[in-house]
């Protein structure tokens, strides 16, 4: 049941949106208490809608689940988060929520994800455990877990997840299922909770590669609510997914293939690189030499925009506020702390400490030079080949617990999804096999694809001739 096959059944009339939405209540009903992807769904408001569908418009009547940092009017927007779980309802919807409504989908189901964004394995989630269904003592990697493990687990067509660091990607890499990053302005920011608002960005998490193109095609645009989105034409990302990748240039950089890869993603990664140089791809072999230094980057820049963003939390405009408060100071101070789960304070203190006077060159300063540094490393390749070819994560989805008091081992497993942000460029994760890992069997591996600069047409082609 992908989207574009439920498409087709829709408009044959073999199907109605109102039957898709009770078969995937029973689906959650069935197992979702395992799998722990949803935080809340409201099937009556999502009929109500799909009694008003038009089923004319390219998502008509589908379903679409939204990571829980994206207003939909009326709903929750909890971010994972104790400050927004107690009484935060969105007033407006997000713009990637107001597209998605005009192509005629559905948004159905607020999607589990790790603390305001911040983390790789949905375990920073304040509100409850999200688990691989490909093997439930495991993480589905995260931030965005909810939306790729209800798309794995088959309680949700396609999803809506964002992208700061490798959110839409790892998880995706980690349940077997497609996630597209777009290019930083793709796709409009507004009504998404800001995480590291110069690094964020929304995308689809699906099925297959084509219902990631369909998902793409109705979010992708203009949005004057956004500063960053960008004012140009959207193309057609449908008409070469099936181009083929003959006489295209892949590069597989060296510094993604070194010391710390699992063997079993290694073997994956390459089979899949052959599979496209027999289909007539050229592979060359590229370097990307400030590589080493982009989670150094990226966890310095990001923490800084989140501990600005992050301010305004504080006890009054929205959510949760402390009772009985001695003062305003302690209001701010007690609403925060008892509002902020751990990962989330460690990352403010960060980006405070390094925005602070005295500290700001030596540190945010600097990270913003290596950050260009990075984004050359790309436009330079992209002089040499079309685009490029990595593992999405070092390792398939490793156990439920293991890095608990290991924040920084979590972050070096980010190496391979940090630059694309960094750089602004697109990347998609694509299923690539799967193998065994720490006591687990048949876990998914993904294949990265990052190319240049509104190049999401030519990514989807490339992983449209992996997937077949
Ligand atoms: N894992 C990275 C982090 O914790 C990226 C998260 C994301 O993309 N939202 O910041």
């Amino acid at each position: 049941m992908t989207l574009a096959s439920l498409r087709r059944q829709l408009l044959a009339g073999d199907t109605t949106s109102a039957a898709i939405l009770h078969h995937l209540a029973g689906e959650i009903a069935a197992r979702d208490s395992l799998t722990g992807a949803y935080l809340s769904y409201d099937l009556e408001a999502a009929l109500a809608e799909a009694a008003q569908a038009d089923l004319s418009l390219p998502l008509g009547g589908i379903p679409i689940a939204i990571k829980d940092n994206m207003n939909v009017r009326g709903q929750p927007c909890t971010c994972g988060s104790k400050i927004l779980a107690e009484n935060y309802r969105s007033p407006y919807d997000a713009t990637v929520i107001r597209k998605l409504r005009a192509a005629g989908a559905i948004p159905f189901g607020r999607m589990n994800q790790d603390e305001f964004a911040m983390g790789s394995a949905t375990e920073n989630s304040a509100l409850q455990t999200t688990r691989n269904p490909h093997d439930p003592d495991r993480i589905p990697g995260g931030s965005s877990g909810g939306s790729a493990a209800a798309v794995a687990d088959r309680t949700a067509i396609a999803a809506l997840g964002s992208d700061t660091g490798g959110s839409v990607r790892q998880p995706a890499s980690h349940c077997g299922v497609v996630g597209l990053k777009p290019s930083y302005g793709r796709v409009s920011r507004y009504g998404l909770v800001a995480f590291a608002s110069s690094l964020d960005q929304i995308g689809p998490l699906t099925q297959t590669v084509e219902d990631a193109a369909l998902v793409l095609q109705a979010i992708a645009g203009f949005d004057p609510l956004d500063s960053t989105c960008l004012d140009v034409p959207v193309p057609d990302y449908l008409t070469c997914l099936h181009a083929g990748v003959h006489g295209l240039k892949l590069g597989v950089p060296k510094e993604y293939f070194g010391e710390g890869i699992d063997p079993g993603v290694r073997n994956n990664v390459e089979a899949a690189i052959q599979k496209l140089a027999a289909q007539g791809a050229e592979i060359v072999g590229i370097s990307l030499p400030h590589t080493a230094h982009a989670v150094a980057t990226y966890y310095v820049i990001a923490p800084a925009e989140a501990s600005s963003n992050l301010s305004r939390f504080d006890g009054i405009r929205y959510g949760h506020r402390t009772a009985n408060p001695a003062d305003i100071l302690n209001l701010y101070k007690k609403s925060r702390d008892e509002g902020f789960g751990p990962e989330v304070k460690r990352r403010i203190i960060l980006g405070t400490y390094v925005l602070s006077s005295g500290y700001y060159d030596a540190y945010y300063g600097r990270a913003q030079k290596v950050r260009t540094l990075i984004r050359r490393d790309f436009e330079a390749a992209f002089h040499q080949v079309d685009a490029i070819l990595s593992p999405v994560a070092p390792t398939p989805a490793r156990k439920i617990g293991t890095f608990a008091n290991d924040p920084l081992h979590e972050y070096l497993s980010d190496i391979f999804t940090l630059s694309a942000n960094l750089a602004g460029i697109p990347g998609i994760a694509v299923p690539c096999g799967t193998t065994d890992f720490d006591g687990g069997t048949n876990l998914p591996v993904g294949l990265q694809i990052l190319g240049p600069h509104l190049g999401e047409a030519k990514l989807l082609q490339i992983a449209q001739a992996v997937e077949v």
